[in-house]
């Protein structure tokens, strides 16, 4: 049998935080692991996490796409999960990567509310719109998990056409020319919506490219056009602003035992503490959490490659995170799918090692030869994300002014620059680095998204 619960778990794993820096959107977790509706399977299944993280990898076009999910306590001694999976749930608490609370009231929706993130959902909050009124104004800070086709997708809730710009790609990878997606207003376009660069003709068999269930605000191109291939786009990728700023800006501190989400051990960044009217709160101890400083700045960053983000990071104030070819070297990414490189994201062991993330495995040949071992430092300031090169042969920094600029280049070679916020840094050419909050676009290519559940039997990574 195929089917290996615990690589699906890890390939999960790799996929949740709590760090509101490096989360995308937020979701409950019990409504979706107690969600029959979408495989029809036993009454509560972990693995079901696992679809929710691949329709937002696929809503985001993002394969890297980080899950900040919530759940009540009691999910983690639900009777009709297995106790490998009561496990793995009991692992992701203590790790921070999920956060867990005695009763999930609004916690899910205040989240949203307190970080700007979107809210993954499978039915509506009417007793919330209230107090929450974002979360009716059709904005698209609610993103709604349909099922359709064996596959799970994600759209903007409340959408009056049914057929937003953001319309999900079914199956595992694009669909290229199976779906009619209404040319984009002007009126809700962003600037140089210039799309037509991706109409290759080199695919007769099918329709024009524009027919592709891409959203409006994702272009680029691959193949000849590959020198100005990239552009930034940021419409769907945005977040909505924090309600209470503030809190963001704090490091909080909390004194329950062994506090995953705000003590001392956590080493990833923090969630944001739960209100208890005007006093922040600890959601896992539902204790007064104190501030102990101004929270250090800290940057998502993106590895895109070939133009499609494959993995997602978080660059943290005093915690510089090295880049390169190198594998092992404590952060063990040496693996198929980066299942073994938990260390550097989740926290490795006692004195903390400078983070290792590798490209090898999105090195071919000849990129191989070209990138060094350690390539490239990263450093979050509190002007911007710093990058050092210290690589053999250099790196190119692509300098754009707004996110629709094509950009224009310049080699770093042995020395320092600050990214501006639409600037990229390329190891090679198609393997980059950029702002994780001001997304490079990508273009569905033929590789198409992966799947954290490519062993699961289920349909749910099946084309359709
Ligand atoms: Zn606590």
């Amino acid at each position: 049998m195929r089917f290996q619960v615990s690589q699906v778990m890890d390939a999960i794993e790799q996929r949740l935080t709590t760090d509101v820096a490096g989360a995308q959107a937020v979701v409950d977790l019990g409504e979706i692991v107690r969600n029959v509706e979408l495989d029809r399977g036993r009454s509560a299944n972990l693995v079901r996490v696992g679809m929710v993280i691949d329709a937002l990898g696929r809503y985001l076009v993002d394969d890297g796409a980080l899950l900040y999910g919530v759940a009540e306590r009691s999910l983690l001694s639900e009777p009709a999960l297995t106790s490998k999976e009561r496990m793995v749930l009991g692992r992701w608490t203590d790790q921070g990567l999920i956060e867990v609370t005695p009763t999930i009231g609004d916690r899910v929706v205040e989240v949203a509310d307190l970080t700007g993130l979107p809210l993954i959902v499978t039915r509506p909050y009417p007793d919330l719109v209230k107090r929450f009124g974002w979360l009716a104004d059709g904005d698209g800070r609610v993103l709604q998990l349909t099922f359709r086709a064996g596959v799970a997708a994600l759209r903007p809730m409340d959408d009056p056409t049914g057929e937003p710009a953001g319309a999900p790609v079914t199956g595992s990878g694009p669909a290229v020319g199976r779906a009619k997606v209404p040319r984009p207003e002007p009126a809700t376009a962003e600037p140089a919506e210039s799309a037509p660069e991706t109409e290759s003709e080199s695919e007769p068999e099918s329709e024009p490219v524009r027919s592709l269930p891409l959203p409006v605000e994702v272009f680029g191109a691959r193949g000849a056009a590959r020198i100005a291939r990239t552009r930034v786009s940021w419409r769907r990728f945005r977040r909505a602003e924090p309600s209470h700023p503030g809190l963001l800006l704090r490091e909080w501190r909390c004194e329950g035992f062994e506090c995953p989400a705000f003590g001392e051990q956590r080493r990833i960044g923090q969630p944001v503490p739960r209100m208890r009217g005007d006093v922040p709160v600890c959601p896992r101890h539902d204790e007064p959490v104190v501030a102990v400083g101004p929270r250090l700045p800290a940057y998502p960053v993106s590895i895109v490659v070939d133009d499609l983000p494959r993995r997602r990071l978080v660059v943290r104030g005093g915690q510089p995170v090295r880049i390169g070819r190198a594998v092992g070297d404590g952060a063990g990414d040496g693996s198929g799918d980066g299942a073994g490189d938990g260390a550097g994201d989740a926290g490795a062991e006692g004195d903390q090692p400078e983070e290792l993330v590798s490209v090898a495995r999105w090195l071919h040949e000849a990129a191989a030869a070209r990138v060094s071992l350690v390539h490239l430092q990263l450093a979050a300031a509190d002007d911007g994300l710093v990058v050092t090169d210290v690589s053999e042969n250099g790196s190119i920094i692509w300098m754009r002014d707004r996110p629709d600029d094509p950009g224009t280049t310049r080699p770093l070679h042995g020395d320092t620059c600050t990214l501006g916020e639409w600037d990229s840094v390329e190891l090679y050419t198609g393997i980059e680095l950029v702002r994780g909050d001001r997304r490079v676009a990508a273009a569905l290519g033929r590789d198409g998204l992966g799947s954290v559940l490519m062993d699961a039997p289920t349909a749910v990574h099946k084309q359709v």
